[in-house]
């Protein structure tokens, strides 16, 4: 991790809005665990930086998609519990043991498996939650007998510990009745097996939307960034979140476009009158996505420019006013949730959403983290 970047191009990261959405998930359900989910690098955010940050402020269970990021949270030091939420290769569980991390059974067929590649070696146990389809189709299983005999076989194993009982909502974000659906299915399936320590289904919509005590931890991930997943979301809930992420840069350079000239690869871009340009150091390779042509990003005074001309690797040029100059302050993503340039008008200009746009941001981008005391810069690239 390097603190020194030298470029205008950078993500500022709000450490206490996390801190923020955080509190404000829990005080809606003071009872339940509190399961940050940090996959993909922590939507992009830089998930040891994340981890450490929000085990200082007393969380303590994290998640993760996959055994190589559970590992490098416990390279870099992170001791709290962590959950692997997609399903390792059997033959990896040793690493599991190793690094004392969680794991998920889809299927009694994986349990049997991975208990024949225990190895003596490592003389610990490992925990493991049971992944229950109640409806998306994506992992586990729905046949309570085979569940049964899941818990059968982690209980007469020494080295496994049945600690959890999980599903995922697939429609959480979605006025219907779908989410209440799966959600009684997933209730009436675990409420027929022994329950262990830990119950979970809600991502961040169902946090956000239910609100009850069949469960005994949550697995937020977007809202502890500080986005709602849809509007429907945001107008029911009573959690007012806090977006997290700001991405700026500086006009690197400045043109004049004479009528009739063309801008950027293939010209197709052209000034149907004399137009001034400003040229950024941002692109496609950065995460501004080439579909983002015509988005209209915002300089300091507030002024909405247009994204003129194809998208490059590295740049991109915008339209701007006559008193524009090198340096000046550009934003392509607020954190002001009312303004054009939030993440959700940002992702919707996308075509995508925002979980999307916050991964696409590469490590070439600083993160810029801020809190009271505990502000500092990881520079990827330069290591
Ligand atoms: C990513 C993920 C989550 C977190 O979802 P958010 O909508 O970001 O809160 C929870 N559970 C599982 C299984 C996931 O894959």
């Amino acid at each position: 991790m390097s603190e020194k970047y030298y470029r205008h191009t950078k993500v500022d990261v709000d450490l206490e809005a996390l801190q923020h959405n955080y509190k404000a998930i829990q005080y809606l359900h003071p009872a339940k665990t509190f399961i940050a989910v940090i996959k993909a690098n922590a939507y992009g955010l830089g998930s040891v930086t994340v981890a450490e940050y929000m085990s200082e402020i007393g969380v303590e269970f994290f998640a993760v998609a996959t055994l190589d990021e559970a590992i490098e949270l416990r390279m870099h030091g992170i001791r709290e519990k962590i959950l692997v939420m997609g399903v390792i290769r059997p033959e990896d569980i040793n690493k599991a043991i190793q690094h004392r991390i969680a794991v998920t059974a889809p299927n009694l067929e994986w349990i049997t498996s991975a208990k024949s590649h225990v190895k003596e070696k490592y003389d610990k146990e490992v925990w493991v939650h049971i992944k229950v389809n109640s409806g998306m189709n994506r992992l586990g299983t729905s046949d309570t007998d085979e569940i049964s005999r899941m818990i059968e076989e982690i209980e007469s194993f020494d080295r496994f510990i049945y600690e959890g009982i999980f599903s995922h909502f697939s429609s959480a974000d979605v006025d219907s009745a779908v989410n209440d659906r799966e959600y009684s299915k997933f209730k009436e399936i675990t409420g027929k097996v022994r329950r262990p320590e830990y119950v979970h289904i809600q991502n961040s919509p169902g946090a956000l939307r239910v609100v009850d005590d069949y469960c005994d931890a949550l697995r937020v991930g977007i809202s502890l960034y500080g986005y709602y997943t849809s509007p429907f979301i945001k107008d029911i809930s009573r959690v007012e979140l806090k977006p997290s992420v700001k991405l700026s840069t500086k006009v690197m350079d400045m043109h004049v476009l004479n009528e009739g000239e063309g801008l950027s690869y293939g010209l197709e871009y052209e000034a149907v009158q004399d137009e001034k340009i400003a040229t950024l150091p941002i692109g496609y390779a950065d995460g501004l996505s080439r579909s983002m042509t015509g988005y209209r990003v915002k300089l300091e005074d507030g002024t909405e420019c247009l994204i003129a001309g194809k998208i490059c690797m590295d740049s991109c040029m915008i339209s701007v006013p006559d008193d524009t100059a090198v340096g000046d302050k550009v934003i392509i993503i607020s954190n002001d949730t009312y303004s054009s340039q939030s993440m959700e008008a940002y992702s919707e200009y996308a075509g995508t959403i925002s979980y999307e746009s916050l991964v696409r941001i590469s490590r070439r981008v600083p993160r810029v983290y801020h809190a009271a005391g505990n502000g500092h810069v990881n520079n990827e690239v330069l290591k």
